[in-house]
């Protein structure tokens, strides 16, 4: 599994598809950015991209990457959907570090939320994440690194250029499918999610042309889905995969989190816990199925139970969506760890509503009403053998 963990970084891609722009000489580190310049003043992100310029429209933004590929200038794209939090700061830091400029999508894409999903609450937070970018990008000046040299936010009308979007499961459109990796796991729960996702990245990545695109190992099947759409489409940029960014109790950093409020937050630790509980199974040396996964599914139960058990003014119920263990590349369900191979443990909770609040409770934004979709997964790395 180590193809799925951020380690070495990457040798620099020869990304350039005119010949007379390639380099024979080795590229160029500043700090440990990545230039394909040996010029020393387009080293200086200062004298080049002082501030980071915000984008609605494509030509624009086509313009200005075009521009940088002139100057020899690498591009890394980390596409989100805004809300920002320390998961996506981390994965700009290691584009940073890998790439002279870093290129940030904020786009709430709507085909990949199903018609039932929760599009119109999702969190929409520009001012802030724009602030939060800024001062990143001061941090990054600081120490030299590459730079937050755009921020992509496009509208829809902008990425769906001929139909309005369908999030129907029949969907008219142009959509980018990968079956049956698309339709399992988080595919199966939400089916029109990778087709939704899959089609914005191709967008995205179309537009941006970037050298290198980082993902979040929190959304591994989006990883599986990504990599794949780069290997089938023959697209030329390099996928990096950043670790996840954990509350210190272990839960996974999500934009969704903030609708949680105290209580769903304290017992949704129960997705993590179940999924610690197999990996040490397998760290144990365990590789079969039951073996790995009944510890994880038999600690779920229990909390469920004594949750259930509470009233209703100090419960916090939640449904078990899945605890999967799955080949690395195709997110089959697996019955035996191949040891060559390693695998994905991953899960999916749903944190029910708040069934009566108490006063003066924290209870999140949407007052504890809204249901929240919790994810998070372990990377079971190979065993190399002796
Ligand atoms: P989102 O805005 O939720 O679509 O996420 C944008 C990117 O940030 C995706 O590649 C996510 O996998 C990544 N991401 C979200 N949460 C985390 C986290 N806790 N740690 C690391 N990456 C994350």
């Amino acid at each position: 599994m180590a193809h799925l963990r951020c380690t070495a970084v990457p040798r620099v891609r020869s990304y350039l598809s005119a010949s007379f722009l390639r380099t024979s000489t080795p590229p160029a580190t500043n700090n440990g950015v990545r230039y394909l310049s040996t010029t020393a003043a387009l080293r200086s992100s200062k004298s080049f991209a002082p501030h980071t310029q915000i984008f609605h429209e494509v030509a624009p933004l086509r313009k200005f990457r075009r521009d940088l590929l002139f100057n020899y200038r690498t591009v890394g794209l980390v596409p989100t959907m805004g809300a920002l939090h320390e998961g996506h700061l981390s994965l700009i830091r290691q584009a940073a570090a890998e790439n002279a400029d870093v290129f940030v999508s904020i786009y709430v894409n709507p085909t990949q939320f199903g018609l039932n999903e929760d599009l119109a609450s999702y969190p929409k937070t520009w001012e802030t994440d724009l602030r939060m970018l800024n001062a990143l990008d001061r941090e990054l000046a600081s120490v030299g690194s590459g730079r937050v040299s755009a921020v992509f936010a496009p509208s829809t009308k902008t990425m769906y250029p001929t139909l309005p979007p369908n999030s129907s499961i029949p969907g008219v459109g142009s959509f980018i499918e990968m079956r049956p990796l698309g339709q399992l796991l988080e595919g199966a729960s939400r089916p029109v999610f990778f087709r939704g996702v899959a089609t914005v990245c191709m967008k995205l990545f179309n537009i941006c042309a970037p050298e290198r695109v980082y993902f979040g190992q929190k959304d591994i099947q989006q990883t599986v889905v990504i990599k794949r759409l780069v290997k089938d489409f023959h697209l030329d940029t390099e996928v990096r995969i950043g670790p996840t960014a954990r509350e210190p109790d272990g839960l996974a950093l999500s934009s969704r989190n903030v609708y949680l409020g105290t209580r769903r937050r304290n017992v949704g630790i129960v997705l993590n816990q179940a999924l610690r509980k197999a990996e040490a199974q397998y760290k144990a040396g365990n590789r079969k199925r039951g073996d790995i996964l009944w510890p994880a599914n038999d600690h779920a139960d229990k909390v469920e139970l004594e949750q259930d058990a509470l009233g209703p003014s100090k419960r916090a119920r939640f449904e078990v969506d899945y605890i999967s263990l799955a080949d690395p590349e195709t997110m089959e369900e697996l019955e035996e760890v191949d040891d060559s191979r390693g695998a994905i443990l991953s899960g999916a909770v749903k944190m029910l509503p708040i069934e009566e609040p108490r006063a003066g409770e924290e209870l999140g934004v949407g007052d504890g009403k809204i249901p929240v979709r919790l994810i998070d997964n372990i990377v079971l790395d190979p065993v190399i053998l002796g």
